[in-house]
């Protein structure tokens, strides 16, 4: 994939069921000018959207890339390049949605701490410690660039509760 041919404005937010969402996202291997543009892009979207994380496979783009902003506001917003994450702690159970999974919220059970390492938007290595809510956002889009779904991680009962919106999503998904 060349970065440097892919129009940020050309870019929105994709629905499940589409399949980029199921894709295991490559690593970013230059932190340049166009990562860059797409990570506004993103921003952009993010906070149109009234939303306070979102990876890159959520706009079509199958790469180690997310921004998240705890108040929404662009202002706030982190942008994590090739995150690892580290030493998981604890338990807390957060009711959770997704841009990309419009009407759906389920709670959803997560490590209640880690630590993420990550790259910014120059490129340069940093660490992150994330706790509550900022622990359950940095989990929930991690999970994005490796395909996974928060309903994938939901109890039998939850999962049920779910299937009708997602029986909707998947009647409304037109493809790309
Ligand atoms: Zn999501």
């Amino acid at each position: 994939m060349d970065l440097k041919k892919i129009d940020p404005a050309s870019l929105a937010i994709r629905h499940y069921p589409d399949p980029v969402l199921r894709q295991v996202a490559r690593p970013v291997d230059e932190v340049g000018s166009a990562v860059r543009n797409i990570a506004e892009r993103m921003i952009e979207l993010m906070v149109q959207a009234d939303g306070i994380g979102l990876a890159a496979p959520q706009v079509g783009l199958p790469l180690r890339l997310l921004v998240f902003s705890l108040s929404g506001k662009a202002e706030d917003v982190h942008v994590l390049i090739n995150p690892e994450l580290c030493h998981p702690q604890g338990s807390s159970e957060m009711e959770e949605g997704c841009l990309s999974l419009p009407g759906i919220r389920a709670k959803v059970r997560r490590a209640a701490v880690c630590t993420v390492w990550a790259l910014d938007l120059e490129g340069n290595r940093f660490v992150m410690d994330t706790v509550d809510l900022a622990a359950t956002v940095v989990q929930h889009e991690m999970d994005h660039l490796d395909g996974v779904l928060f309903i994938d991680r939901l109890k039998t009962v939850s999962r049920m509760a779910c299937r009708r919106g997602l029986k909707q999503l998947e009647r409304e998904y037109v493809g790309r």
